[in-house]
């Protein structure tokens, strides 16, 4: 069998991802799909921790006429939903899964603790951190950042509904050109609607590198950590 060729990942799931083609709540073959999807990529022997988004329930951006901290802890706590949706897909495969969240409900999950959390990576658990970084005006975008610098993941593997990152938008664009490569300051610089720009400083001030593909190919994630050059890479 091919080797992987990292130790250590944090996946980022966007909420939209989880929503499978109804593009609204949860599709439950794509989550169990997914979870098969990373028990393989945990029998390969790489530690594999996840943040999930939250966009397929609730943005804080949808709450227009809201208060935006409101509307923020709203999208936080929809992060959870898909937190534990994801982890019952993935005990109903045998592979052991811890929830973390970041903002404490300690009847639902466990808060956040970075050492905790490495050790049950170390212990061959996948963790899912959920309710993103516990502060409004965040991303969950952002939270695979910071989390993947806190536990020294040695990359974020980005898996979205689009299959990699172009310079415009291929689902309304047919002539769209996809980026084999690009830098962090590549994206910053030409608004590429990649991660938000918070998430990408912080990826580009800590050389987190960056693989973005799509989620609805099947083995992808497979195919990512074994090394296979699909979607886009983006580092430095
Ligand atoms: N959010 C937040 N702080 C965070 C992470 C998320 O306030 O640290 C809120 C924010 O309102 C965001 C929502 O949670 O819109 C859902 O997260 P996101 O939009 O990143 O989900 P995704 O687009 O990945 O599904």
């Amino acid at each position: 069998m091919t080797k992987p060729i990292y130790k250590r990942v944090l996946l980022k799931i966007s909420g939209e991802a989880l929503a499978g083609k109804q593009g609204f709540g949860l599709d439950t073959d794509t989550i169990n799909n997914i979870a098969k999807e990373i028990k393989d990529v945990r029998a390969m022997g790489v530690e594999v921790a996840v943040v999930v988004g939250g966009g397929n329930f609730w943005r804080g951006r949808s709450g227009e006429g809201m208060d935006r901290t409101t509307a923020d802890y709203m999208g936080m706590l929809a992060t959870v939903i898909n937190g534990l949706a994801l982890q019952d897909a993935l005990e109903n495969l045998d592979v052991m899964t811890r929830v973390q969240t970041a903002i404490e409900m300690r009847q639902i999950a466990e808060p956040y603790i970075r050492r905790r959390a490495i050790r049950h990576l170390e212990k061959g658990r996948v963790i899912i951190f959920a309710a993103g970084t516990g502060n409004p005006y965040f991303s969950t975008d952002t939270t695979a950042a910071l989390r993947a610098a806190e536990i020294e993941a040695e990359v974020i593997l980005l898996a979205k509904k689009v299959d990699g990152v172009y310079d415009s938008d291929p689902n309304t664009n047919p002539e769209a050109k996809k980026f084999n490569q690009l830098t962090y300051l590549d994206v910053l610089k030409l608004g590429l609607k990649v991660m938000d720009s918070t998430a990408t400083s912080l990826c580009m001030d800590n050389r987190i590198p960056i693989k973005v593909f799509g989620i609805d190919e099947p083995q992808n994630i497979t195919r990512v950590v074994l090394g296979d050059s699909i979607g886009t890479y983006i580092n430095s």
